[in-house]
């Protein structure tokens, strides 16, 4: 069973590690489960090492964290401790992050919903559409259903420092600029109306497949770059923004440490990648720390996502660090969770 405690309840800054279970190809491989979750908020991974004079060891890394889920843990438990509480903020007029950060394979995209077309997994499983379908309860309840909201939805995804479009066929690629008062807009960007769950699934099947086209495997150019969902809460009557809830499946974190490949351009994109979720890592901490300095101008994802950064307690948002159980993992796991260590 997977019943996270409720330490982080009203946080503004929640953080949490989601264990994946090992893979059928993973097992029949015999491939070794190196991270244990000893109470609901702990989890330790159990890295061999060996002495100077070979004699081997494990060395237990433990960490804490606002939720920890393990294998067990659906993604409905997922939503329900990391997005589901920021529906309530959106609609009381506030800016919502939820990020899913981690390595290439840890599930990430399960998580979030952004499925492969052609899987198994309906996109109303994910992150995505569940948040969806609370927005739509939400708005016709009291007191909300007074406020008069509509609903529009962004799909795009940055890769290096490009913005593309995730809703427009083709995939055209998007400018970004910044206004004297340091609005940040993406030009032409699609903001499609929705009405209910079923549109936002459909958005998300054409948003999924165009990220995806003419890719084999989750292990391609999608894992290179962000893919951000906007959920947008607007005023009927002048359109203005009352909340909006930004869902993104960040690129994998593993190219960051990556300066051996001999490709250059590959050697490039890593290094974007990498700096990207380094300025992430900022930008969250500075808002934790009510500082007004925001170092979000140090990347385009965000740079884009500035306005869900700024306005002190009006801005929630939610970490959740994604890691393969595998010993062939092991330090990639260690350094998604220090990262996580380091986000509150
Ligand atoms: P990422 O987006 O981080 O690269 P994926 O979401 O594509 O990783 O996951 C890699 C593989 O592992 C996929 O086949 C996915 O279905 C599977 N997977 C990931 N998380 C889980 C989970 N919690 N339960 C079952 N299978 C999972
Ligand atoms: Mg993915």
């Amino acid at each position: 069973s997977c019943i996270p405690n409720g330490r982080a309840k009203g946080h503004q800054i929640v953080v949490c590690v989601r264990k994946r279970p090992l893979r059928r190809k993973e097992l029949t491989d015999r491939e070794v489960d190196v991270v244990t979750i000893p109470s609901k908020d702990t989890l330790v991974v159990h890295e061999p090492r060996k002495h100077v004079n070979l004699v081997k060891f494990l060395e237990n890394h433990s960490f804490r964290f606002d939720y920890v889920f393990n294998e067990d843990c659906s993604n409905a438990t997922v939503y329900e401790f990391t997005a589901r509480p920021l529906i309530k903020h959106i609609f009381e007029g506030g800016m919502a992050t939820c990020f899913a950060y981690g390595q290439t394979g840890s599930g990430k995209t399960h998580t979030m919903g952004g499925r492969f077309p052609g899987s198994q997994q309906s996109s109303m499983d994910g992150i995505y559409g569940m948040a969806a379908k609370d927005v739509f309860s939400t708005l016709k309840t009291a007191p909300y259903s007074r406020l008069k909201l509509k609903v529009t939805c962004s799909f795009f995804e940055i890769y290096g420092t490009r913005v593309y479009d995730l809703l427009m066929p083709g995939k055209p690629q998007l400018r970004v600029l910044e206004d004297g008062k340091q609005q940040v807009q993406v030009v032409g960007l699609t903001q499609n109306a929705v009405k209910n769950t079923a549109d936002v699934l459909n958005l998300l099947e054409m948003g999924n497949s165009v990220r995806t086209s003419g890719q084999t495997s989750a292990n391609s150019k999608s894992s290179r770059s962000h893919a951000v969902f906007q959920i947008v809460l607007r005023s009927e009557a002048n359109q203005r923004i009352h909340g909006k809830f930004s869902l993104i499946d960040l690129a994998g974190n593993e190219r960051g440490a990556d300066n051996s490949s001999a490709d250059r351009v590959t050697r490039l994109e890593g290094s974007e990648i990498n700096k990207s979720l380094l300025v992430l890592k900022e930008c969250i901490r500075a808002l934790g720390r009510q500082s007004s300095h925001l170092p979000f101008r140090g990347s385009k994802l965000t740079q884009v996502l500035r306005d869900s950064f700024i306005g002190g307690k009006k801005v929630k948002t939610c970490m959740i660090a994604m890691i393969s159980p595998g010993l062939h993992s092991v330090e990639h796991t260690l350094n998604t969770l220090r990262y996580a260590d380091r986000v509150k």
